[in-house]
């Protein structure tokens, strides 16, 4: 009854070695084709619990991490993970991105795809399987559909049935529920950007900014779609991720797979229980009936599949009603299918070329990542040469050059630094508009969170002037931190041609 409507209509069989072929899009131009329905039966087992317990702690996180508070002080907002895009920082726990520090940003997602990478080439698209967000909230809808409709034969024999009373009620519920969710996902994603009790109350009170209602309208949108509609096909054609898969993937690595050679050739269940001269498989297509991506895994590996493993509970269920060793279908590797067809013993090889050349880079960027973190620094300095004029020649014949120094500091209290110059023997220098204070050192004090400017004038001697440019460097300390600073930069003394400034030709 059900095979036409759960059997996916695009699973085309592809092995492993196909899979290390490149796509031939003439030939796969059939994945174009029209959304087949699928209804995806309720199972219980391990590979399921795993699931759960990944949707529950990763929406956990997601929905109450914004309302999570961390106490930085009167003058930083507490929320503990807070993209601010009004101050333009990245709050996370005890940790704070400046916009001139998002390459941590981009090392952090760096580092996650090296672990990605990893991850596949040992066990496959576990990322697909548990982690990925159109995973997590396709399964949270089709929880949802499954407690409104009904387990699967009473979804398809609902889908068929005409529009009655039961079933619009039905459809309507789910629908509701569905928005429900999907508005509850569009609201959570605002609160990383605002601090979200504000927000919320600024919802509830309908005086909510225009750019969080827009992000909450296409939010909701999206997740009502992708994870109530689109679904599998998200997966299969939308995301690169089960397109490039197979670039970190080889014999060795453990996938989700039926074994054929204990399983064919497949039959119906013999009444006498006798398997001596057929395969295990009786061809119940339980595993079938569960696969959320519609596909049977008994044709090999499939571009499909998202390796959930919810196939394999379902065989072992059935494994275990007709008295059979369980794992027929579950993690198993083409190298160990070809050993044992040789009537060669298993072997998992986890130390492989790929994995320990993965491993190797994602612990060399973590060390690096933890380490830069571990050491960062709360001032930062930047220093601008005034280009025109360059230099100033006083009445005395002394050289004046000025500069902008940009102070920053990351701390929530004020801070007094000491700034100095290094490279210019007989040089002084002077905050411009206090030219009184002549020194060759000069303090100032910045304001917590922010960064601050200060014209500066350094002015050399004419007994001093023996050359056209020099590089100098000023240094910017923080005495109550001992923390320093510093950034060179060019004195020019003589006249000179602007091209040549900082020594281009
Ligand atoms: S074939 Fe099995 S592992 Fe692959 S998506 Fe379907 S149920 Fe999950
Ligand atoms: S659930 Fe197991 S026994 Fe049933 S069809 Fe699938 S592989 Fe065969």
């Amino acid at each position: 009854m059900t095979e036409e409507i759960q059997q996916h209509g695009n699973a085309k069989p592809i092995s492993l070695d196909e899979q290390f072929q490149p796509v031939n899009w003439q030939e796969n131009r059939q994945y174009f084709a029209k959304q087949i329905k699928i209804f995806p039966k309720r199972v219980r087992g391990f590979f399921r619990t795993i699931k759960w317990w990944f949707m529950a702690v990763l929406l956990g996180i997601y929905y109450f991490l914004p309302w999570l508070r961390w106490d930085r002080g009167p003058l930083a907002p507490d929320q503990a993970v807070l993209f601010d895009i009004g101050s333009r920082r990245f709050y996370f726990f005890g940790i704070e991105i400046w916009p001139q520090e998002v390459y941590y940003l981009v090392g952090i997602l760096v580092a996650s795809a090296w672990g990605l990478f990893f991850v596949t080439s040992l066990i496959g698209r576990a990322w697909c399987a548990w982690g990925c967000p159109q995973t997590v909230w396709t399964d949270l809808f089709v929880m949802v559909e499954r407690w409104v409709e009904g387990d699967r034969n009473a979804r398809i024999k609902l889908d068929k049935a005409p529009y009655d009373f039961d079933k619009i009620r039905k459809r309507v519920t789910k629908h509701i529920l569905w928005i429900l969710i999907a508005m509850c996902t569009g609201g959570a994603w605002t609160f990383y950007f605002m601090d979200a009790p504000t927000l919320a109350a600024q919802l509830m009170a309908f005086e909510a900014p225009s750019a969080a209602l827009y992000t909450i309208v296409i939010l909701t949108s999206t997740t009502y779609l992708l994870a109530g509609f689109a679904r599998e096909q998200v997966c299969t054609y939308m995301c690169p991720y089960s397109r490039f898969q197979s670039a970190m993937i080889d014999k060795d690595t453990y996938i989700i797979a039926y074994r054929g050679d204990r399983g064919e050739p497949r039959a119906k269940k013999p009444k006498d229980d006798n398997y001596s001269n057929r395969g295990h498989c009786i061809d119940c297509t339980q595993c079938v009936a569960v696969c959320p991506m519609g596909i049977d895994i008994r044709n090999g590996m499939q571009i499909e599949c998202i390796n959930c493993g919810l196939c394999a509970d379902a065989c072992n269920n059935v494994m275990e009603k007709v008295g059979l060793p369980k794992n027929l279908i579950g993690f198993d590797s083409l190298a160990n299918v070809e050993r044992r067809s040789k009537g060669e013993p298993e072997v998992t090889k986890i130390l492989r070329v790929r994995t320990v050349f993965y491993a190797a880079i994602l612990v060399l960027m973590s060390v690096v990542m933890m380490f830069s973190l571990a050491n960062q620094q709360q001032t930062d300095l930047n220093v601008l040469k005034d280009r025109n004029p360059v230099m100033v020649t006083q009445s005395d014949g002394s050289v004046r050059n000025g500069y902008v120094l940009k102070i920053m500091n990351k701390l929530h209290q004020p801070q007094e630094f000491h700034i100095s110059l290094t490279g210019l023997p007989g040089s002084e220098m002077w905050l411009a508009g206090k030219d009184e204070h002549v020194s060759q050192h000069l303090d100032v004090t910045v304001a917590p969170n922010q960064v601050e400017d200060f014209r500066v004038f350094v002015l050399l001697p004419k007994d001093q002037i023996a050359f056209e440019r020099k590089e100098i460097a000023f240094i910017v300390q923080n005495p109550s931190s001992g923390e320093t600073v510093s950034e060179k930069n060019i004195f020019v003394a003589k006249h000179t041609n602007p091209r040549n400034l900082y020594g281009r030709k």
